[in-house]
């Protein structure tokens, strides 16, 4: 059972497969995003702006003990700012991104949704001032009979957060 994809033809992933597990190689030097949600990897690729000319390995439906099954993503030279982090949950929870040098990890931070998110998303509302004039987007997080959304500050519109992925703009 080898289930591995190769993204943009770039980067050859090598794959360790001792039997029982399915394991994406280690990296040098770059970013590890894991506990993606099975199926999310390259929604996450397209969303970070990630390119041909960016060396990845990508690994879906990898075995966890924790979540069942688990994408992850593996990019060489390449660390993420917050911004860019935290926009991943309103796609996809958990995530992590953790930060390799030579070899070893020096931090890991799980994405959280931020309460505020200015710019990142592009409200859908048509009529919306932001989409008519070059205003930049702000929307706040609410929590409204448990479940998470997003209002627009400026027509005050509520959106689930889900579809909010195709309004993202890094
Ligand atoms: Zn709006």
């Amino acid at each position: 059972m080898r289930k591995i994809l190769k993204y943009g033809g770039f980067y050859m992933s090598k794959i360790i497969d001792d039997g029982s597990k399915l394991v994406v190689d280690k990296i040098q030097n770059g970013t590890v995003i894991d506990h993606i949600p099975a199926g999310k990897a390259f929604l996450l690729v397209d969303i970070l702006n990630l390119s041909e000319h960016d060396k990845i390995m990508i690994g879906t439906n990898l075995a966890s003990k924790k979540m069942g099954r688990k994408d992850i993503i593996k990019i060489e030279d390449k660390e993420f700012t917050p911004e860019q982090m935290n926009s991943i949950a309103i796609v996809a929870r958990p995530v992590t991104f953790s930060v390799i040098k030579d070899r070893n990890r020096i931090s890991k931070e799980q994405v959280h949704l931020p309460k505020k998110i200015k710019n990142i998303i592009k409200c859908p509302n048509e009529l919306c001032i932001t989409s008519k004039e070059n205003i930049n987007s702000n929307f706040e997080l609410e929590n409204v009979e448990g479940k998470d959304k997003l209002r627009c500050v400026y027509c005050e519109k509520l959106f689930d957060i889900e579809p909010m992925s195709k309004y993202i703009n890094l």
